[in-house]
């Protein structure tokens, strides 16, 4: 059977969230059940063998594709948040984003060193904040397993920076540049 097109349900919004800036509008997709099933199967299948325990993804869409891809995986899953938004105590770690900074943060108890990881997000840019996600993971003394995608905006060089901090496995669905 020939693979599902879902890159048609990815829409280009030109200056948004500010001039210059092209987003990646990905609620067609998430709104398509057979785009939203390819992609989430993709990405799960790519990494169905490697022993993942846990699925780590940031606010917002990094929940939207990361945790129906923990549940394909028979893993958990541990929502990085932006910060004062989890009750308990938590771990933070401060990142770039393609436009501005920020901070994630997870449960102080959300992993442990048994743990192995994969970080799914459903865009990857300038890797600031999969980078912060790698460097939470490291302090638990989890092992970051790989990294998967739906997009990846190849011309800001996102796999520079991620292999500045991690030599783990980057996989990304559809390549931008
Ligand atoms: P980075 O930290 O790699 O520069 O940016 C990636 C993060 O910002 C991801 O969590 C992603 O959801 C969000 N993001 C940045 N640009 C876009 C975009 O054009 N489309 C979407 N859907 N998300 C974006």
């Amino acid at each position: 059977m020939a693979a599902y097109d879902f890159e048609r349900l990815i829409v280009d919004i030109p200056d948004y969230p500010e001039p210059g800036v092209v987003f990646k509008d990905i609620t067609p997709l998430l709104a398509d059940s057979e785009g939203f099933a390819a992609v989430v199967d993709a990405i799960a299948d790519h990494f169905k063998d490697a022993g993942i325990t846990k699925v780590i993804g940031a606010e917002a869409r990094g929940f939207m594709v990361g945790a129906p891809v923990a549940r394909r995986l028979d893993a958990g899953f541990v929502p990085a948040r932006k910060p004062g938004k989890l009750p308990r105590e938590t771990v933070s770690e401060s990142y770039a984003l393609e436009y501005g900074t920020d901070a994630l943060e997870v449960h102080a108890d959300a992993l442990s060193s048994d743990d192995v990881v994969l970080l799914v997000d459903d865009l990857v840019a300038t890797g600031g904040t999969a980078v912060a996600q790698a460097h939470l993971v490291e302090r638990f003394g989890a092992r970051l397993a790989g990294m998967g995608f739906l997009m990846e905006l190849a011309f800001l060089d996102p796999r520079s920076a991620i292999a500045e901090a991690s030599d783990v496995e980057v996989f990304s669905l559809v390549k931008v540049g």
